[in-house]
Formats: structure tokens, C-alpha cells, sequence
């Protein structure tokens, strides 16, 4: 069992090894005739060789291989450096020929979302309205008497004629039974005359703030209502159980984890959801770093951010520290708040959500206390709104009163921004957490919503960087893919992946370093984790994600293609392709 080679210092490795492994601190002498790493305690538990590692690391961009203990990276080089580091008992993970670069982390996803897509119908592909009444009319099948058929995913900017749906096809296919249907952005849902008359939604409900029930000539309601509106069907939805919360929490991590994910900041979290969260960390079944975004009570925003966020243990892998608020709706239903009206709906400009001045109390409350704010915002006048809301909370309270110094408020999306307006971000300290998928998803159609002229500020991750704006970039799972190597793909084409719409805004594309940094020191610095995590050094965790092929400039289409060979978290290999 011990390697001739190393004979007796290997034997008192490996006591010393299995002595730290049981977390004891004795007074053990260690022995003095062995290398001077380990003299110093640096062997290592866990040993990845990959072919080529990028390391985010500028004084050493390069390496072959990772030794770490503990789940703390004590050397990285190459691999014979590492190895001298190795006992019979270090894990080694050898993948030759393959790619890997600090673990990647999605800045803006929901865990629970892509937990529901896989219980839910998942419309994402359905190309026409009849392909959506065939799934939900076979789903009902399933279902007992009344029971509420769920969907989601619908998009119909896929469909010919792209218009937004009504209930007509819905109650007449189920005209028992309510039907409610997300679209892909969350920000709107279809629903049948079943599910308007459980909810008692008519032609004389009026638009809650920040909602709008779409209408026909008539005042009647169509079947599609936007974001606050949504609303009235909530105390009528079946509620997911604590154990669907937990089974949805741990099928998305499956999936996350199979992704190549090593954290995700979940963006919107319900008191019954922290709750679980902490549960399955407790119990050691997250493996995930989750970084929460908590959904404070509508209407107790302020009283919400303060008190102190939880205190958090360095060994925990869900952290909150930080609040989800909504400014406006989305571009793809119309809601996302705009200066001008939408190139296709005259006399539309979107809508508020959260009113500017509510905003910036919760962001001075949020900034004495030590929240994080974290603001949804995607149309040019949202952004605007956010961004004078954060500039005039960050005035009124001086440093000094601060819990934390440097706060990083962030904006959710940046989706579209007056082009003046994207200056403003560095010098306000404020992140520009941004989505690449969603701008090779919606150039299908953005032209059309905003027109040519307003596109040159739309996903415009070149204008952020070269104003010396931070990044983090994330997927917005589910309403995006998963895969974060697609929004690498994104980030360095701005072209849909079989290419055939063209580029979108081309001088907005972005280097793949850049991208890569995004992903993940970007991330990391905005979850305040940057001395720990996405990079890859000597004292840094070892979350590592491993590809099976080089991710190069030059080849972007091998980007989309690659496959995860394994994802490290602290050391240990929470997924490994078979
Ligand atoms: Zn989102």
C-alpha cells in the first residue's frame, strides 16, 4: 500500500492524513525527514491533472495541474510539481486532454424554476399554439378533477404570426379545468376562462399597480396578464410542499452540478425556500455554492433589510446576504419600462414595478444593515430608475454608516440602457449582472420591439467593459438554458447556435477571457467571494470545472459543443461524466 519510493515519510504522511481527515488537532510531531512542503502540512487530499487549465490567475494564466487539502488549493503548476505533493491516499483526478478553468458560477438563476420545468410542461419547443393545447390536453389526462394544469416555457415569438395568445383555444379544449401557463421570461402567463373564473379575474378587475390584464375591444380579458397582475391567481395555485421544494432544489442542483456549476446566485428566494435551503445544508446534500437573493414580503421591504442578514460560516454552502426587487417587467412581454414607446406597440412604454423612491429607502436601509440589493431591470427607463434610485441612497448614506464599505449594488439584466447611462456604473460601484443567452434569444425579435437606434444599447457587454464596469455574467435559468458554456458561446458570437439569424450588434461581442472572467471571478465578486473563489491559486477553493475539449477564441463553435467531464467543489467531485 505505501509507495516504495517514499517509504517511512510516506508512512507518516498518510497517519498525518488520516489524523487531519478525522479533524483532529493533537500535538502530532510531525516527522522532520520529508520534503518541506510537507513539513509545512502541504499534502494534498485531492490531485487533478487535467490537459491545460486556465487559471484566471493574470501572474499565471496557465497550468497542467491542481493539488488541494482540505478543499483549499495548496499548489497548482505542473503536474510533476503536484505530484510531489501526492500520497497513496490523495484522490486523483486524471482527465488528459481535457480543459478546465475555475468553477464556473451563474450569477442569475432560479433553483426552484429549473427544479418546476421538470415536473411542469415544459413548452419551449412547441413551435404553434395547437402544439400547446395538444401538451396541456394530454397532461390533463394525468390529473385529477379540477386539478390545475401548469405550464411553462411558452414563447410566441416562435409562432407564426408571433402574437400573444388568448384563452380561446385553452377553454375550449378544458373548459373545466384551469389551465396557467408561464412564458419563458416569467414575466407573463396565459391562462384558460377556468383558471379567470377561479380567480375571479373579469372585464371589470382593474390593473393592479405594476400589472396589466390584457384585453380584448370589449374590456374583456384575453387570457394573458403581466407581471404584478399575475398576481390574482397566487392564493389559487396549488403550493409546492416543503418536500417538492426540496425535491425541485436537489433536481436542479443535479443539473447544475451535471453543467459544469460550481455556484449560482438564486435570484428570488421565498422565506419556505430559505428555510429548505438551509435544511439540505445542514444535512450536507448541497454540494452547490447557492448565494440567495430573498424575496423580502411585498410591502415590508424596508422593515425586511433592517436587520442584519444571517450570519454566515465559512464552510456553508447557502449564503444570504442579499435582496431580489423588481423595477420593471421584460422585453419579450411588453413590460420592461421604456423611455419611448415599443416599436410595435405604440402608446406602450412598459411598467413600473416598484416605484423609484420605495427603491431607494430600501436601498438606504439595505446599505445600513449590509444587504446587498440586487434590481431586475431591463428596459432603458428601468435602468435609469435603478440606477438614480442606488446613486441617491449611496449619497445620503455616508460610508461611515455603512455596514459594509464597498456595497455592490447590483442591476439584474442591464438589459437595454440609454448609452449615457452605462458610464455610470463604475463610478457608482454598481454590478451589470447580465444574461448572454438572452441577447442570441431575443435577437429574433428585439429589432422589432425597439427598433435599430435603441438595439445599440441593448446587451451592450462591450460598452459595460470598456467603461470599466464589473460583470457577472449567468443564464437566468430556466428561462435560458443551463449550460453556462453557452452563454460562453453567446458572449464571443452574439449568434444563435445554428448561426442562421446573422450577429447581433457584432461590436458587442466580447473575448473569451472575458467571458470566462464574467463567469467567474465576475460572479464571485459579486457574492463579496472573490479572495475565495474563481480563481485558481494557492489558497483559493478548489471548484474547478472540467471540459473535454480546449475552449479557444478561434474555435467558438467547439465552445457550445464541449461536454462537462467533471465539476470540483472544495475538492471533492460532485459530478463525473460516466
Ligand atoms: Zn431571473
Amino acid at each position: 500500500m505505501i509507495d516504495a519510493k517514499f517509504g517511512t515519510g510516506a508512512a507518516l504522511r498518510l497517519l498525518f492524513l488520516s489524523v487531519v481527515c478525522r479533524g483532529v488537532s493533537s500535538g502530532l510531531t510531525l516527522a522532520t525527514n520529508d520534503t518541506p512542503a510537507v513539513r509545512d502540512g502541504a499534502v494534498a487530499d485531492f490531485v487533478l491533472h487535467a490537459g491545460r487549465i486556465w487559471t484566471g490567475d493574470a501572474a499565471r494564466p496557465w497550468a497542467e495541474s491542481i493539488a488541494a487539502r482540505d478543499g483549499v488549493i495548496v499548489r497548482i503548476g505542473d503536474r510533476a510539481a503536484v505530484d510531489e505533493l501526492r500520497t497513496a491516499r490523495t484522490r486523483v483526478l486524471d482527465l488528459p486532454g481535457s480543459f478546465a478553468t475555475p468553477g464556473l458560477i451563474d450569477a442569475h438563476g432560479h433553483l426552484t424554476g429549473l427544479g418546476e420545468t421538470l415536473e411542469q410542461i415544459d413548452l419551449r419547443d412547441a413551435t404553434s399554439i395547437e402544439e400547446v393545447v395538444r401538451r396541456v390536453t394530454e397532461r390533463a389526462t394525468d390529473l385529477a378533477a379540477g386539478e390545475w394544469v401548469l405550464g411553462q416555457s411558452w414563447d410566441q415569438s416562435l409562432w407564426l404570426g408571433k402574437e400573444l395568445p388568448t384563452h380561446e383555444p385553452l377553454s375550449r379544449a378544458l373548459p373545466d379545468r384551469p389551465v396557467f401557463l408561464r412564458r419563458v421570461d416569467g414575466h407573463a402567463v396565459w391562462v384558460n376562462e377556468a383558471a379567470l373564473r377561479v380567480a375571479g379575474v373579469t372585464a371589470d378587475t382593474k390593473d393592479p399597480p405594476g400589472g396589466k390584464i390584457l384585453r380584448d375591444g370589449a374590456g374583456k380579458p384575453t387570457g394573458v396578464l403581466l407581471d404584478a397582475a399575475v398576481d390574482y391567481f397566487n392564493k389559487h395555485l396549488p403550493l409546492t410542499s416543503r418536500d417538492g421544494l426540496r425535491r425541485q432544489f436537489l433536481a436542479a442542483q443535479k443539473l447544475c452540478l451535471e453543467s459544469g456549476l460550481t455556484g449560482v446566485h438564486d435570484a428570488g428566494q421565498s422565506a419556505r425556500e430559505r428555510d429548505v435551503l438551509r435544511e439540505l445544508d445542514g444535512s450536507g446534500e448541497l454540494k452547490l455554492r447557492v448565494y440567495g437573493m430573498a424575496s423580502p414580503p411585498a410591502g415590508r421591504e424596508v422593515e425586511f433589510v433592517s436587520k442584519p442578514p444571517p450570519a454566515a460560516k465559512p464552510a456553508d454552502r447557502y449564503v444570504l446576504r442579499a435582496i431580489k426587487m423588481f423595477i420593471d417587467g421584460a422585453m419579450g412581454s411588453r413590460g420592461a419600462a421604456l423611455f419611448e414607446d415599443y416599436s410595435d406597440d405604440p402608446g406602450n412604454r412598459g411598467l413600473i414595478l416598484t416605484e423609484p423612491e420605495l427603491l431607494e429607502r430600501i436601498t438606504e436601509a439595505a446599505l445600513k444593515n449590509g444587504w446587498q440589493v440586487c434590481t431586475h431591470a431591463i428596459g432603458d427607463r428601468g435602468n435609469r430608475l435603478a440606477l438614480d434610485a442606488y446613486e441617491s441612497a449611496l449619497k445620503k448614506v455616508a460610508v461611515s454608516e455603512r455596514a459594509v464599505r464597498d456595497p455592490r449594488l447590483r442591476i439584474e439584466h442591464a438589459q437595454l440602457l440609454a448609452l449615457d447611462d452605462i458610464p455610470r456604473f463604475a463610478p457608482l460601484g454598481v454590478i451589470a449582472s447580465m444574461q448572454p443567452t438572452h441577447a442570441t434569444t431575443d435577437m429574433r425579435w428585439a429589432a422589432d420591439r425597439i427598433g435599430a437606434e435603441r438595439c445599440k444599447g441593448a446587451y451592450a457587454w462591450r460598452r459595460f467593459l470598456d467603461a470599466k464596469a464589473r460583470l457577472a455574467f449567468g443564464s437566468d435559468f430556466p428561462v435560458e438554458h443551463v449550460n453556462p458554456l453557452l452563454g460562453l458561446y453567446s458572449s464571443v458570437t452574439r449568434q444563435d447556435l445554428d448561426g442562421t439569424s446573422g450577429v447581433f450588434m457584432p461590436d458587442q461581442r466580447i473575448m473569451l477571457d472575458e467571458a470566462l472572467t464574467a463567469f467567474t471571478a465576475g460572479s464571485a465578486y459579486a457574492s463579496f467571494d472573490e479572495t475565495q473563489l474563481g480563481v485558481l491559486r494557492p489558497g483559493t477553493q478548489c471548484d474547478v470545472t472540467v471540459v473535454d475539449r480546449e475552449l479557444s477564441q478561434n474555435s467558438a463553435r467547439q465552445i457550445a459543443r464541449a461536454r462537462v467531464l467533471a465539476t470540483v467543489i472544495a475538492g471533492e467531485v460532485v459530478h463525473r461524466k460516466d
